[in-house]
Order: structure tokens, then C-alpha cells, then sequence
């Protein structure tokens, strides 16, 4: 008998954490390597954060938490519920968990009965299908063409969806894309799931305050009839520069939110009572920073589009949020390096690029569509423009 979970086999390691530990071995050993694999901001997290993490350190607030989160957080995120989106939740209907990575989780565990099917647009972010599958359920991945924006298309939405169908994953702006949907792309989506009751839509909204020039719409606001069947997800890790802190959180119907926090009662209990109280500090003061780092980030998002744009064999849209560029590298496939190996996937494109020019990406195929690949652009200008530099220079030496 295995030690090992059948359930596992068919789960595959995140790309974007494997390639930064390969990254990081790299670097160990010495090499100058530019890790652009992991969506984490390289700004500091705002110090009136720190602060407030530190001052809940001397005050003691080192205990056990409600499960559900401390209700001064729960109340600042209900206020920025209403405040930014009109949407009204009840602090009962609101759940905070270790990073909004592991909402989703608990979402799915504690909803997914086995074979319940997960439609999920691809391409997505690498840990959707997999945690569907970890907790049982069937990920249906929907193919959102690049012709298209890398958009759901309602006819495709429309044939994914069975009687089995227990959610629609949305992520807008999304991991890998940066593909954000308006208000009407939003409603016409909702006006499909009107005619499927029994399917939920699981807003991930994570990047929500990354958006460069395009106004950013959530389907529970947008689509007041589907309030009732969305959990809509945020978090602080992106927009406050808080990946490190573990804080993000959902809101949706009081029934879901409490099957949430009965599977955290039993699992994590709830995240870092010091981080809850930071939290509350990111989301109840100035809140400038997050416009200062958006700003940054759209600078780089030129940068960064304009040189790959450059490159013999890539080709990369302008992404309207979050801070990923996901160049195709069709114009690579079947050529070869100065060493005669054939590029036949992005993920030999990708290891090209780590092996021979020493800058970390992540290939297309994690985030179900190939061939891409995706860059994180949350860097130093400088780092930027020496990873293009040498992504460049790797273009150049194939035939
Ligand atoms: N959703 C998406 C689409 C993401 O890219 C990430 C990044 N990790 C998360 C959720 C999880 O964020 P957190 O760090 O808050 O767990
Ligand atoms: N969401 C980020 C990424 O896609 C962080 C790493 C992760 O949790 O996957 O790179």
C-alpha cells in the first residue's frame, strides 16, 4: 500500500513556486540569476502595516483568533466591500484566511462533492485545477483564445456547463493574462448563469486595484440577482505588498461562509492574529501606497511589453491588469539553440532562458495554454530591463 494519497497522483507541484526554488537553488550556487517566476511585489510592505503588526505584538494580541478572522478586520473589509464596490455583506458573511489562496481552497473543499465540476478559464492561474482536484472535484478547463483577449466566450461558457457544474472560476485582472472583463463583458456572462441556478461564480479578485487605464467590475456588483450564489475573494498580499503576511479573505452567502470556516476550524484555525491586525491597518488607513505601486507597475508593464515586443519570435499583448506579461513564443517552437537542442515546448523555452541566460519564468503549459510564457514584471526597473535584455539575447541565438 502507498503512503501516498491516490488523490495526489493526478496533482501536479505549482510551476510558479517550482521554478522559483530552481531559481533560488541557482542563486545559491552563485549564478546571477533574475527570478521573474513569482507574483510578489518587491515593494516593502507600507510601514504603518508594520507598525500596526508590531504595536499588535506589544499589546499582546499574540493569541487564538475568531476562526472567521478578528472582527476589526472583518468590519474594515465589509466597509471596503461597500465603499468601493456598493456591495453589502454582513461581518457573518465574511471569512479570512491565510492568503486569498487559501479561501479558494477552503471554498472548493467545502463545497465540492466528488465529480462536482469546476469550469475554469484558461488560460489561469497555476493552482485552480489543481485544487479543484484536491478536493475532489473535476476542473473543466474552458480554452480562452488570445484572438479573444484571453477571454471566456458565452457560447463556450454555455457548452461547458452540466448539471454538475458547481462553479465558474472568474479572475479578473488575471493570472497569467492580465485580461480584465468590463461591466458588460461581466453581464453578459451573467445573463448565461441566469439560465444555470445551480452553477456559483468564485470572483477572484486579488488584483483587483492593479488596473491600468480600464475600470475594474466584480460579478456580484455588477449582477445584483448573483449576489446570492458568488463568493468574491481579495486579499492584501498583492495590492499592499503583504505576500509574506498571509492575509486574504472572501465574502459570499452565510451558508458557504460558515462550511468555510468549519473546514478552517479543523485545518488552520485562522492566520496570524499579528497579520490580522496589520490587515486592518492596510485596508482602514491612507490606502496611497496601492495607487503609488499601480503606478510603478504600469511603467514597468511598458517597459517590459515594448522590449519582448522586440524579441525575434515572441510576440506579447498589452495587459490591462495585475502584473504579468504573457508573450507567446510560437515564433520559437522547432528552432534551435547554439547546442543543437530543439525548442519544442515552452517549457524547453523557458529552461533555455534559466540554464543559458540565467532569468526565471514560467512556461505558458502551468497555466493550461501554450506556447507562452508568463514574466512577472513586480521588479526593479533595473531588473526588468536586464532580464529582457538577456531574454532578447536568448531569442537571438536560436535558428
Ligand atoms: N489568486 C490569484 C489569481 C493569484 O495569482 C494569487 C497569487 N498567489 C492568489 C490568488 C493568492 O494570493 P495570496 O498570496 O493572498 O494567497
Ligand atoms: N500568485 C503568485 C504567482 O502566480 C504567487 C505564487 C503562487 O502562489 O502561485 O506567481
Amino acid at each position: 500500500m502507498s503512503l501516498i494519497a491516490e488523490r495526489l497522483k493526478t496533482v501536479r507541484p505549482s510551476e510558479t513556486k517550482a521554478m522559483t526554488a530552481r531559481a533560488a537553488e541557482l542563486r545559491e550556487q552563485g549564478a546571477d540569476v533574475i527570478t521573474l517566476s513569482q507574483g510578489e511585489p518587491d515593494f516593502e510592505t507600507p510601514l504603518p502595516v508594520c507598525e500596526a503588526g508590531i504595536q499588535a505584538i506589544r499589546d499582546g494580541r499574540t493569541k487564538y483568533t475568531a476562526v472567521a478572522g478578528i472582527k476589526p478586520l472583518r468590519e474594515a473589509i465589509r466597509k471596503t466591500f461597500s465603499r468601493d464596490h456598493g456591495l453589502d455583506y454582513s461581518i457573518d458573511q465574511i471569512t479570512v484566511g491565510c492568503g486569498a489562496k487559501q479561501v479558494v481552497f477552503n471554498a472548493l473543499f467545502a463545497s465540492l462533492d466528488t465529480g462536482d465540476e469546476v469550469v475554469i478559464p484558461a488560460p489561469c492561474w497555476v493552482s485552480y485545477p489543481d485544487m479543484v482536484l484536491l478536493a475532489g472535484g473535476k476542473p473543466v478547463l474552458v480554452s480562452c483564445d488570445e484572438a479573444h483577449g484571453f477571454k471566456l466566450r458565452l457560447a463556450a461558457l454555455e457548452a461547458a456547463i452540466t448539471s454538475r457544474t458547481k462553479w465558474l472560476m472568474l479572475n479578473s485582472p488575471s493570472n497569467p493574462t492580465g485580461a480584465v472583463y468590463s461591466r458588460n463583458e461581466l453581464l453578459a456572462l451573467a445573463a448565461v448563469l441566469r439560465r444555470h441556478p445551480h452553477v456559483h461564480v468564485l470572483s477572484d479578485d486579488i488584483y483587483e486595484k492593479l488596473t491600468y487605464g480600464c475600470e475594474f467590475a466584480t460579478m456580484a456588483a455588477v449582477a445584483p440577482d448573483l449576489y446570492g450564489r458568488t463568493l468574491t475573494i481579495n486579499g492584501v498580499s498583492k495590492a499592499d505588498a503583504m505576500t509574506g503576511w498571509r492575509v486574504g479573505y472572501g465574502a459570499g452567502p452565510l451558508a458557504l461562509i460558515k462550511a468555510i470556516n468549519l473546514v478552517q476550524s479543523q485545518t488552520s484555525s485562522h492566520t496570524s492574529s499579528i497579520a490580522q491586525y496589520a490587515a486592518v491597518e492596510a485596508l482602514s488607513g491612507g490606502r496611497d501606497h496601492v495607487r503609488e505601486f499601480a503606478r510603478a507597475f504600469l511603467q514597468r508593464r511598458d517597459l517590459v511589453v515594448a522590449k519582448l515586443n522586440q524579441a525575434e519570435g515572441l510576440s506579447c499583448r498589452l495587459p490591462d491588469g495585475a502584473f504579468y506579461a504573457f508573450p507567446s513564443c510560437a515564433g520559437l517552437i522547432g528552432k534551435r539553440t547554439p547546442d543543437g537542442k530543439v525548442i519544442e515546448t515552452d517549457t524547453d523555452f523557458a529552461m533555455y532562458l534559466l540554464d543559458a541566460f540565467a532569468v526565471a519564468v514560467v512556461p505558458g503549459s502551468g497555466f493550461m495554454a501554450s506556447p507562452y510564457i508568463r514574466i512577472s514584471y513586480a521588479s526593479s526597473l533595473e531588473d526588468l530591463t536586464r532580464a529582457c535584455d538577456r531574454i532578447l539575447a536568448a531569442c537571438a541565438t536560436l535558428s
